[in-house]
């Protein structure tokens, strides 16, 4: 595995792996690496694609107080991590290098973007559609993995790529959890023991969800109080949102049919903690 932290550099990487006609998956991560991540590099992996991965904390992608500052970095244990995942190249940009002084253009998405994490954190998805496009240009992958995970997230990418018409497909990888439910994430290592066990209330809560649906409940409102009377079981956990959405225009629906998502947001002390459900189901979805 190389590792770069130059445009010039990464470019005539990407262009000497691209020369035996081999397709070029991307990865973008902010580091602090854990099995969610490699699994999209095995994902990339598993389509016979060259991996790049790129490691960038985003600014501007963090509101004010938010937690850019001690956001985990490490790496080298990262770039031990993706060598050993069968990553074969590392982009770790600086911030100059991705917003060089004077840089003044930002990309602004709306649809998938409105609301749940678009309203928490204004300005987020501006700097997570703004980085993506960035490096999309810079990597110039043939597709890209992201986890299903940040499914809003994974959302807002879906809806850039089709609005600016970008030569990339879009590839979604599954959450990955830990042996009691709790999704993997960068941000758990903020968790307290105690917390750490409080967290569990998010996977449980959409394992009761799925029971309802499997037992053939369709109506979003019931689904939205079963999730909210297992979520209120844990005194620790304060709730953003529990709801029920198309999974392509991330709005809400009434009835669930189609590809529908469930994502519940909150905190656990200090930290955000995001999960969800996905579902597709018989029927039309929408409404
Ligand atoms: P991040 O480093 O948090 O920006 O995440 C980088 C990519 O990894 C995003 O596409 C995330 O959705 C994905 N990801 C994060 N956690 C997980 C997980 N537990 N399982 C699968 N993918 C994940």
């Amino acid at each position: 595995m190389r590792t770069v932290r130059e445009p010039a550099e990464l470019q005539m990487a990407v262009r000497q792996l691209r020369r035996d006609g081999m397709e070029i998956g991307f990865v973008p991560t902010m580091g602090a690496l854990h099995a969610g991540h490699l699994s999209l590099v095995e994902i990339a992996r598993r389509r016979g694609a060259l991996v790049v991965v790129s490691v960038f904390v985003n600014p501007t992608q963090f509101g004010p107080g938010e937690d850019l500052d001690r956001y985990p970095r490490q790496p080298e244990r990262d770039a031990g991590m993706l060598h050993e995942a069968g990553c074969d190249l590392l982009f770790l940009p600086s911030v100059e290098t991705i917003y060089p002084p004077g840089n003044a253009t930002r990309i602004h998405v709306e649809g998938a973007a409105r609301g749940y994490e678009g309203k928490l954190r204004p300005g987020h998805f501006d700097g997570v559609a703004t980085v993506v496009t960035i490096l999309f240009q810079l990597v110039r992958p043939n597709f890209a993995v992201f986890g299903e995970k940040d499914a809003q997230q994974l959302a807002v990418v879906r809806q850039l790529v089709r609005d600016l018409h970008l030569p990339v497909e879009i590839v979604a990888g599954p959450t990955k959890r830990e042996p009691d439910g709790l999704a993997m994430s960068s941000r758990n290592a903020y968790l307290s023991p105690a917390e750490r066990e409080a967290a569990t209330v998010l996977s449980r809560a959409l394992a009761a969800a799925g029971d309802e649906i499997a037992a053939g409940e369709r109506r979003a409102a019931a689904i939205r109080r079963r999730l909210r009377d297992e979520l209120q079981t844990e005194p620790r956990f304060e709730l953003d949102y529990a709801d029920v959405v198309d999974a392509l225009t991330f709005q809400p629906v009434t009835r669930l049919a189609g590809r529908v998502v469930i994502p519940v947001a909150g905190r656990v002390g200090n930290t955000r903690l995001l999960d969800n459900l996905q579902l597709e189901l018989p029927g039309e979805s929408g409404g």
